[in-house]
């Protein structure tokens, strides 16, 4: 199937042929008939699918007839609703990207930026508008945005917007928009029962759609756990880092305040890093993230929250610095590694402290991840998890179709435990500058930075680790 064959107009398969799309990916081909035909559509689809192509293709084809704008079009015609800033950026990059050639009016309006020139844009009027509910609201109650006339409405990462308590906005945007003739798209990774709620209040007989993750085939995602005692993780973090110092990773921290400790201790490594959160301007974190998209910054430390919905291609290694509180959080971090095709690793610092935890994702997953202690860094005492993945609940979750046999492959190439700390003293070896202060400067809450007595260094490769377990998605 192509793009043609999906009947979208020239000026739509234009714009894709400049963007290099050969093919549709599995939720194009499946949503974009479905919503050209005027259905409800409720997608089971993440980041990385291709799904904003998915609701936008149809959507542009529908509102630009023949590839240009009616000229007795109201304004306002499209809705897209998003959980995150980055996210809605995103989406409305690709808006226009895919909408160039049909004269596309838009514009996108989130929080943590200045209301004004948001004001002007609306009062001049749009067809398509991207939002996140908080800031839209400010809008809505200024009444300086009129959606009597919205066709369309997508509700992008709906479960996402729901886990960050958007359902309150939610319903009052709903409230706002006509009823009738409206066509809704939620798109979301999890069908949970709030969603199901959702979609059963504010739709009209959706068509449900289920995809695996673009090119699932293909993709594989090496899930390590390392044990370890919780103030060594720092330390660990910058032995792994420095098997690569050139690969881009994406590190997640379970608190914003513990996510800039930790750029600050990377980056008095000599590690380029930047966090990005819910604390930061809106400015940092395009900044942050634009700086690792061209590889400025070769480490990315992030909320769980801030992560959402954030499009990076093709990122070899995601790690999980702490876990995350909720399971199904730990779907969505890996979720950013092994990406259009390429394998990638998840790796996940683990602490005593964080043994629940860890159940939970293994639980979630419905399977093992077997711990692999890293020379040098195991932690004081065994880490106890007697929940055995067999026993554990099966949960049905979109992006575990396609799943392989554990151990696909066997010991798969580039482990991130392997470098030798500098000169043997436990050192990690990033940057030359470590400064002399941290070595108990701080007192005992200050992770040792040198070799602490244990016993001599091995390779961690020579370790009996288990195997590492693989699957696709
Ligand atoms: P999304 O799931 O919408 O965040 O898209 C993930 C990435 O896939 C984005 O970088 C898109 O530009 C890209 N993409 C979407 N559809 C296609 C396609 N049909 N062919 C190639 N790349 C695509």
């Amino acid at each position: 199937m192509t793009f043609e064959t999906l009947g979208l107009s020239p000026a739509l398969l234009r714009a894709l042929s400049q963007e290099g799309y050969t093919e549709p990916t599995p939720v194009q081909r499946e949503a974009i008939p479905l919503v050209l035909a005027g259905h409800d559509l409720l997608a089971g689809a993440q980041t990385g699918t291709g799904k904003t192509a998915a609701f936008s293709l149809p959507l542009l084809h529908r509102l630009y007839p023949d590839g240009k704008r009616p000229p007795d079009a109201k304004r306002f015609r499209a809705l897209v609703l998003t959980p995150t800033r980055e996210l809605a950026a995103q989406v409305h990059d690709s808006i226009r990207a895919y909408g160039r050639f049909c004269g596309v009016s838009s514009t996108v309006v989130f929080g943590g930026v200045g209301m004004g020139p948001q004001i002007d844009a609306l009062r001049r009027g749009v067809d398509i508008l991207v939002a996140t509910p908080g800031r839209l609201i400010d809008h809505l109650e200024r009444r300086g945005v009129d959606l009597g006339h919205v066709e369309a409405l997508v509700l992008d990462e709906a479960d996402r917007m729901l886990d960050m308590g958007f359902l309150p906005q939610l319903k009052r945007i709903l409230a706002v928009l006509p009823k009738q003739r409206r066509q809704t798209l939620l798109f979301s990774a999890t069908f949970s029962d709030p969603i199901k709620d959702l979609a059963r209040q504010f739709m009209r007989e959706p068509v449900e759609v289920q995809v695996a993750r673009r090119n699932s085939a293909a993709t594989a995602i090496e899930h390590r756990v390392h044990p370890v005692d919780s103030a060594r993780k720092k330390d660990l973090l910058l032995h792994l880092l420095a098997a690569d110092s050139r690969r881009q990773t994406l590190v997640f921290s379970r608190t914003k305040h513990g996510a800039d400790k930790l750029v600050k201790h990377l980056v008095q490594f000599g590690v380029r890093a930047a966090a990005i959160h819910g604390n930061k301007s809106q400015g940092a974190r395009t900044r942050a993230l634009g700086d690792f998209k061209t590889g400025a910054i070769t480490v990315l430390v992030a909320t769980d929250i801030a992560a959402r919905g954030i499009d990076i291609d093709q990122l070899p290694l995601v790690i999980n610095h702490d876990l995350p509180m909720v399971a199904e959080d730990y779907v969505h971090r890996i979720g950013r590694t092994g990406r259009n095709g390429s394998d990638g690793q998840a790796v996940s610092l683990v602490s005593h402290d964080e043994t629940g935890l860890l159940r939970d994702i293994q639980r979630l997953l419905g399977r093992e991840i077997p711990l692999e202690p890293v020379a040098g860094y195991e932690p004081s005492s065994p880490l106890q998890l007697s929940c055995a993945a067999g026993n554990a609940r099966p949960v049905q979750k979109p992006q575990q179709r396609g799943q392989r046999p554990a151990g696909r492959g066997g010991q798969p190439a580039g482990r991130p435990a392997h470098a030798k700390p500098g000169h043997g003293s436990g050192k990690p070896s990033h940057g030359k500058g470590k400064p002399g202060a941290s070595r108990g400067a701080h007192g005992g809450g200050r992770p040792r930075l040198t070799d602490d007595g244990r016993p001599g260094r091995r390779d961690a490769g020579a370790a009996s680790a288990p195997k590492p377990m693989t699957w696709g998605r």
